[in-house]
C-alpha cells in the first residue's frame, strides 16, 4: 500500500471525528472573535487572532498529508511572507529561484532588501552548481514556473543544512501528494493552496509546514502577532477542496502525461517541456522525487500570434493566470515578461475527461 494513499484515507476521516457526537462529516465554520475564558486562560482559543477551530480542522488535515505541523494563511504569499519575516534579520543573505513565483522575488526586493537582507537569485536548473554556503535561507521551487526546470531537492537541502542554513521549498505545483520535500530533507514547505490543493478556483489560501518545533513556532507567532489570519469560511473552503485532492490530482497528472506526449508529436508544436516525458532534460530526477510529471505542461508554438490563436480557439481552455484548477486553463507567459519564447504557453491540465480535452486541444492546434 502506498504511504500517500494511507495518509490521504486517514485525513479524510479526521473531520468526522471532530464534533462531540462524531456526527458531522464536515468541520463547523466557527465565526467568532472572542471565546469565554476561564480565570486562568490557556491554549489557543483565547482570542480569534490566536486560533480558530475551523483553522484547526484544515491544519490537522494538512498536517496528516505533510506529516508535519501546519500553519495556514489567507494566501500563498502570506505564507511565504510569514517564513521570510519570522526567520530573517538584517545582514542575512537569502537565495531565491530566479525563475520561481514572481511575487516572491518582488516581496524580497521591495521589503526585505531595504531592511538589510541581501537578496540573490539563481536559476532552478543551476541550483546544483551554486555554492550554498553563507545563506540563512535558500528557497527552492521545483518544477520551476513556467519553464518546468527541476532542482534536486534532497541534494540541495543536504548542502543547505551542512552550511547551517534553512531550506524552504515552495511545493505549490506538486502538492504533498506529488512531491514530499520534508521527507527529502527540506526544513520547511510553503504552498499556495489557492492552486491545485484547493483546486476549485474559488478561494485564496496557503500554508507553511515544518517538523522542527522552533521553525513552525516562529511562523505561528508571526501570524498571531501580525494578524495574517485566514477567515473561517476560507478555511472551510480550503478543507473542502482538499478532500478531493487525490482524485483530482490523479486525473490531472494522468491527462497531462498523455497530452504532453501527443503535443510533442504534433506538427504545430515547436517544443514541449514536461518532467514526465523522457525528452525532459531532468526526467530521471523527476522519476526520483515526483510521483508524477505534474499537471502543468510547457508548450511552445511558432510565435505569439499562433499561441494566442490556439488559446482562443480551444473550447476547453480558458485564458487565465493561475493554475491547478478543475478547469483546464492556458496562458502565454511572455505577456508577464517571463524569460520564455513569445509562443510559450503554460498549459494547466484540469479534470475534464482526457479524450474530450485532447480532442479540443487537437482541434484548436489544427485550426
Ligand atoms: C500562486 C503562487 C503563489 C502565491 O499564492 P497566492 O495564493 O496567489 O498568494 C506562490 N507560489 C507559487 C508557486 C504560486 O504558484
Amino acid at each position: 500500500m502506498d504511504a500517500n494513499d494511507a495518509r490521504f484515507a486517514h485525513m479524510l476521516h479526521l473531520a468526522s471525528k471532530r464534533t462531540p457526537d462524531n456526527a458531522a462529516f464536515s468541520p463547523p465554520i466557527v465565526n467568532t472573535s472572542i471565546y469565554a475564558l476561564p480565570p486562568d486562560p490557556s491554549g489557543i482559543y483565547q482570542y480569534a487572532r490566536w486560533g480558530n477551530p475551523t483553522w484547526t480542522a484544515v491544519e490537522e488535515a494538512l498536517g496528516v498529508l505533510e506529516d508535519a505541523e501546519v500553519i495556514t494563511f489567507p494566501s500563498g504569499m502570506a505564507a511565504i511572507a510569514a517564513v521570510f519575516y519570522a526567520l530573517l534579520k538584517p545582514g542575512d543573505r537569502v537565495l531565491l529561484p530566479a525563475d520561481g513565483y514572481y511575487t516572491t522575488r518582488i516581496c524580497a526586493d521591495k521589503y526585505l532588501a531595504p531592511m538589510g537582507v541581501e537578496v540573490e537569485t539563481v536559476a532552478t536548473a543551476q541550483l546544483g552548481e551554486r555554492d550554498l554556503a553563507g545563506y540563512r535561507l535558500v528557497m527552492i521551487e521545483t518544477p520551476s514556473n513556467p519553464a518546468l526546470d527541476l532542482a534536486d531537492i534532497a541534494a540541495a537541502c543536504a548542502r543547505v543544512r551542512a552550511a547551517g542554513g534553512i531550506s524552504v521549498v515552495d511545493n505549490t505545483t506538486m502538492t504533498p501528494l506529488g512531491q514530499r520535500p520534508l521527507d527529502l530533507g527540506a526544513d520547511m514547505v510553503v504552498s499556495a493552496d489557492t492552486k491545485a490543493l484547493n483546486g476549485h478556483s474559488d478561494v485564496l489560501f496557503g500554508h507553511v509546514a515544518a517538523r522542527n518545533a522552533d521553525l513552525i513556532g516562529g511562523v505561528r507567532d508571526w501570524r498571531r502577532i501580525v494578524g495574517a489570519i485566514p477567515g473561517p469560511f476560507e478555511s472551510w473552503l480550503g478543507h473542502r477542496g482538499l478532500e478531493t485532492l487525490e482524485v483530482r490530482f490523479a486525473r490531472m497528472c494522468a491527462s497531462a502525461q498523455a497530452i504532453a506526449g501527443r503535443l510533442a508529436a504534433h506538427k504545430a508544436v515547436r517544443a514541449v517541456s514536461y518532467p514526465g516525458l523522457p525528452s525532459h532534460p531532468q526526467h530521471a530526477l523527476a522519476q526520483r522525487q515526483m510521483t508524477s510529471g505534474g499537471a502543468l505542461i510547457g508548450v511552445t508554438l511558432v510565435d505569439k500570434a499562433a499561441a494566442e490563436r490556439f488559446i482562443a480557439a480551444c473550447a476547453l481552455l480558458r485564458p487565465a493566470t493561475g493554475f491547478g484548477g478543475v478547469h483546464s486553463s492556458a496562458e502565454r507567459r511572455a505577456r508577464w515578461g517571463d524569460q520564455v519564447a513569445e509562443g510559450f504557453i503554460r498549459l494547466s491540465v484540469g479534470c475534464e475527461p482526457t479524450e474530450v480535452l485532447w480532442q479540443a486541444i487537437e482541434q484548436a492546434l489544427s485550426a
